[in-house]
């Protein structure tokens, strides 16, 4: 195992690692630290969850504190781009944290919020400037973003850049970067359509990747109850009652869904708050940080919260509604067992969503252990698999058998995205 000394940091970096609390690099933060040191264009496969955004931080803020910029207004020299505004912000707080004492400057642009803030930001001047697509084109045609100047460009989570349709955004930025630049691409699959971008735009990329995500998902304790739907809501009640459900993601299907399991957990006394794409920016943002900083105990959230967002120590992911599509499962208990620790996922399965967990199953390859300290237990959904629909047919056709992970995460693409 190796360790943050021995990949090139200098001694500021170090401190501000140990300060995070990380005692030893992740594999993608070893294999990926030195060669961004070394200025090379690095072509990463790696999800959220095995600490990217750390690997390509702490190398990026080292070499811009060691490089001072010229005197006068500082030109934007580093350039992450991200889709979504969460991973934007995160990455933000990725970068403040380590930049600190390295008096490296950075913002966040992205939309759903009004645009005098960033602006005024931008204004000051930054180093590091964490993006996504929209805001940051709209920023430039008016003026306030001139990327002439920049050193290092990296396009975060590149398969979901094109999963969102970013990708004619994602093109119209690189054109307006400086040709000689450092350039790193990460991206959590790698199907053809991301090698023939990553051929545009990295210049004899060093490729680096970790194990697939399905190594994450062994280190987290997974059980399902078998249970009526219409029983789901009270053992929910009665699992979050327990001492030891410090702080639960809660997954539904459907938005509706979260919001009114939300308000069921808070009539119960449990405090909870719903995120998911109805809600604004800022709506979104504070239920997240209330979540963080241990003011709710619950986050209730439709899948569009299940991919990139950073909550720490996350201790119980649990599925409320199953989700059609087994890759969620993994996104979405990949949110506890961060960064190696373990964490549990617990799973309610009516008994028409057992198609769905004998698709989970088949994925990462190992059947979930059932819970028999179940109060609700569903006789229905207990009986033989024959009480459900094929599983074929819900994928409209086409057999899932055998299927890897790597293969079938980039199965994403076209995906209907339920949130
Ligand atoms: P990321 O994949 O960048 O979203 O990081 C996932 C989580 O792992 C974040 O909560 C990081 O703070 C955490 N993390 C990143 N690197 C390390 C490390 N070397 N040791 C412990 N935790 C880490």
């Amino acid at each position: 195992m190796s360790s943050f000394k021995d990949l090139g940091l200098n001694q500021e970096m170090l401190k501000a690692v140990k300060a995070e609390g990380y005692s030893e690099p992740t594999p993608i933060q070893a294999q990926a630290i030195p060669l961004v040191l070394e200025g090379r264009d690095v072509l990463g496969c790696a999800q959220t969850g095995t600490g990217k955004t750390a690997a390509f931080a702490l190398p990026i803020i080292q070499k811009l504190s060691k490089a001072q910029a010229r005197k006068g207004r500082r030109p934007i020299r580093a350039l992450i781009l991200t889709p979504t505004r969460e991973l934007a912000a995160q990455i933000d707080d990725c970068f403040a944290a380590f930049g600190r004492t390295a008096g490296v400057y950075r913002t966040a642009v992205f939309g759903g919020v009004s645009q005098g803030r960033q602006v005024d930001a931008l204004r000051r001047g930054v180093d590091v400037l964490v993006a996504t697509p929209g805001r940051l084109l709209d920023l430039i045609s008016q003026g306030f973003i001139d990327l002439g100047s920049l050193e290092i460009f990296v396009l975060d989570e590149a398969d979901r850049m094109l999963d969102m349709g970013f990708i004619h955004d994602v093109r119209r930025v690189a054109k307006l970067l400086p040709d000689r630049r450092q350039t790193l691409l990460f991206s959590a699959t790698m199907p053809g359509d991301i090698r023939s971008l990553a051929d545009n735009l990295l210049d004899n990329p060093a490729s680096v990747s970790v194990s697939p995500p399905c190594s994450t998902v062994d280190l987290i304790q997974q059980s399902v109850y078998y249970v009526e739907k219409a029983d789901k809501g009270a053992l929910l009640s009665s699992l979050m009652s327990k001492p030891e459900f410090g702080r639960a993601l809660i997954f539904t299907r459907t938005k509706h869904g979260a919001d009114k399991v939300a308000k069921m957990l808070s009539r119960g006394n449990v405090k909870a708050e719903a995120i998911h794409g109805n809600k604004t920016q800022n709506a979104r943002q504070n239920a997240l940080d209330s979540f963080k900083r241990g003011r709710s105990q619950a986050l209730v959230a439709t899948d569009i919260a299940s991919r990139g967002i950073d909550i720490d120590s996350v201790t119980h992911v649990i599925n409320f509604d199953l989700p059609n599509e087994p890759e969620s499962y993994i996104h979405r208990i990949g949110r506890t067992g961060r960064a190696g620790a373990s964490g549990v996922a617990i799973s309610f399965c009516a008994a028409d969503e057992r198609p769905y967990l004998k698709d989970i199953e088949r994925l990462i390859k190992k059947s979930i252990r059932r819970e028999d300290d179940n109060p609700f237990a569903s006789t229905v959904a207990e009986a033989p698999a024959a009480v459900a629909t094929p599983s074929r047919a819900r994928y409209g056709g086409g057999t899932r058998g055998g299927v890897r992970y790597a293969s079938a995460s980039s199965n994403r693409r076209g995906r209907s995205g339920v949130r």
